[in-house]
């Protein structure tokens, strides 16, 4: 064990997250994110939406730029910068092997936030079977808004979730047309891997996915937390 040893040098602090009207943050551990977890988008990415397991991948902890109004400097080595616009929830607890019925226990909050993806690296990726990493995990690549905190009974699992882009409505779903809801994305999750307290999901995203440029304004909402606001510089 190394536990007496000193870091030879310091690096960044833990990514977080705001809590509206609060001074808090919620502390970042780890970015899951869900694959498909709407039919539509399911369908315009040319997969069949059926009720097959949910699949997850990764973004990096410090990918993370968080609070109701932020930049983000249009990423290198894309000409594609596509936006999707998804539910994150944050959990407070964790723990493997998660029952359905128990998941939403674990949950602290929510908030609205974008799975900024590199669409043309995401999709050589997956015509020569290589991994994701470098089409979602880059930096900046995980916007979101302030969080707020939600109980078991009042986490919103219904109501719009729209993505706007210089005031023209480009995405528009229902949180109730998730495909698995929260807690069974949660549960499902926790069958991979142990879920840890600070931990996010990125829950998936309705159809009309779509690329933004530099100078280019967003809106994101969803339905019981805070606006998000970016701009792509
Ligand atoms: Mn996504």
């Amino acid at each position: 064990m190394t536990g007496t040893r000193k870091p030879a040098f310091s690096i960044a602090e833990r990514s977080s997250i705001p809590i509206a009207g609060s001074n808090l943050c919620f502390p970042v551990n780890r970015i899951f994110c869900v694959g498909r977890n709407y039919a539509a988008h399911a369908r315009e990415m040319g997969t069949d939406p059926d009720r097959e397991p949910p699949f997850f991948f990764c973004k990096p902890a410090d990918a993370i730029i968080a609070g109701a109004e932020c930049s983000l400097a249009y990423p290198p080595r894309t000409e594609e910068l596509h936006f999707e616009v998804e539910l994150v929830v944050g959990l407070k607890s964790g723990g493997a092997d998660i029952a359905t019925g128990n998941a939403l226990n674990h949950v602290y909050g929510a908030a609205v936030g974008i799975d900024f993806t590199r669409r043309d690296i995401q999709a050589a990726a997956k015509t020569t079977r290589r991994p994701w990493d470098m089409g979602k995990g880059f930096d900046g690549s995980a916007v979101i808004g302030e969080m707020v905190e939600f109980d078991a009974a009042s986490l919103p699992q219904a109501g719009p979730i729209t993505l706007s882009v210089n005031n023209e409505e480009r995405q528009r779903g229902d949180l109730s047309d998730m495909i698995w809801s929260t807690a069974e994305v949660i549960a499902e999750l926790s069958t991979y891997l142990s879920l840890r307290p600070g931990d996010i999901i990125f829950t998936g995203t309705p159809e009309g996915v779509g690329p933004v440029s530099a100078g280019d304004r967003m809106l994101a909402q969803a339905a019981g937390v805070p606006p998000l606001s970016i701009l792509i510089e």
